[in-house]
């Protein structure tokens, strides 16, 4: 077991088992549900395929009294590794059938597909590179990406969801709610009656969930993201299952407080390199300091997040990026001034 989850099970309103399934990196688990209905149970975002995750759920199946063979349906939210990577593994000891978006699973093959993620790779490691990393550091990535292959598979064969449809899940109709920024493609599921929602890694309680740049997707993800959570705020909402850490109750409160973090990470980017121009990897360091460097994950989400906020405030014209040898310096705009 992974340091810091002690219960791995718990029971939430509903009958739905929340089980909190290992992984090694500083979130330190994912949440799996189990919902309930007559037939069995769906199973909601699986977790990372490791030792310790198929441990995990060997030991919270076997106390709850949960046969695989009542597994009858397999739902990921969205399409990152600590949700997807033990779809497959399910599916075989199941026969659900796995329900994802259809970008979402784009995504899974772009990173594990036939090519294993290659072009991936390159496309990310040229934008870091371009973006001031040092090329010792980006030597770093690829090999970090392709650890990912093992930890996903056995990938499974999967169903399209469609946003703007429903789902039933245990015994409720849930609806379908496009939700990107965070992951192009993610759904949440939202159930009107109850007023409860699925929310992945949308609105996460006391973490800001990632908002990362990914080569190859031409748009805004920090304008999606907060896009998106204007539009969640619509819902009146009880009870909100996250993907990581617990069940809570302040879901509209959360969003104001996501939207408003965002807000002061611009104001603080455009601060910084009013100072002084700068590269999107000492941007990063500022940002989120020296304690990253060494920690390959780390680094790659926090480079990525500093570059989608980056890359937003230069569309909006506020900042603007110029060539200097081999990589991008970003400075503000000398028309715009900068106030809290
Ligand atoms: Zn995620």
């Amino acid at each position: 077991m992974s340091e810091g989850v002690q219960t791995k099970v718990s029971l939430l309103p509903g009958g739905i088992v929340q089980v909190k399934v290992p992984l090694p990196f500083s979130l330190r688990w994912v949440n799996s549900y189990l919902i309930p209905d007559a037939a069995g149970y769906t199973l909601i975002d699986p977790g990372l395929h490791t030792d310790e995750a198929v441990q995990a759920w060997s030991e919270s199946l076997h106390e709850q009294s949960i046969s695989f063979d009542s597994i009858h349906t397999i739902i990921l939210t969205h399409q990152h590794p600590d949700h997807y990577g033990l779809a497959g593994w399910f599916q075989e000891r199941t026969g659900a059938p796995v329900y994802i978006s259809e970008l979402s699973y784009a995504y899974t093959q772009r990173l594990w597909g036939v090519d294993l993620g290659a072009e991936f790779a390159a496309s990310l490691t040229e934008l870091y590179a371009e973006q001031g990393m040092p090329q010792s550091v980006v030597e770093e990535i690829a090999p970090h990406l392709v650890s990912f292959v093992e930890r996903v598979s056995p990938q499974p064969t999967v169903t399209f969801l469609k946003a703007g449809e429903t789902m039933a899940i245990g015994d409720s109709e849930w609806h379908m709610i496009d939700s990107p920024g965070h992951a192009r493609g993610q759904l949440c599921f939202y159930e009107p009656l109850k007023k409860w929602m699925l929310c992945g890694d949308q609105v996460l309680p006391n973490i800001t969930p990632n908002i990362s740049v990914v080569p190859g997707e031409n748009h805004d993800q920090l304008q999606q993201f907060l896009d998106s959570l204007e539009e969640l705020k619509g819902y009146e909402v009880e009870l909100a299952f996250p993907g990581h850490r617990d069940p809570f109750t302040n879901f509209g409160e959360r969003i104001v407080q996501l939207a408003a973090h965002h807000e002061r990470r611009l104001l603080q980017i455009r601060e910084l390199i009013q100072v002084e121009p700068m590269t999107g990897y000492t941007l990063c360091m500022r940002l989120f300091g020296e304690r990253i460097a060494g920690n390959t994950h780390n680094l790659r989400f926090a480079m990525s997040e500093t570059l989608a906020h980056l890359f937003h405030l230069e569309r909006q014209g506020l900042v603007a990026g110029t060539r200097q040898h081999d990589c991008m310096v970003y400075s503000v705009k000398p028309t715009t001034t900068v106030s809290p």
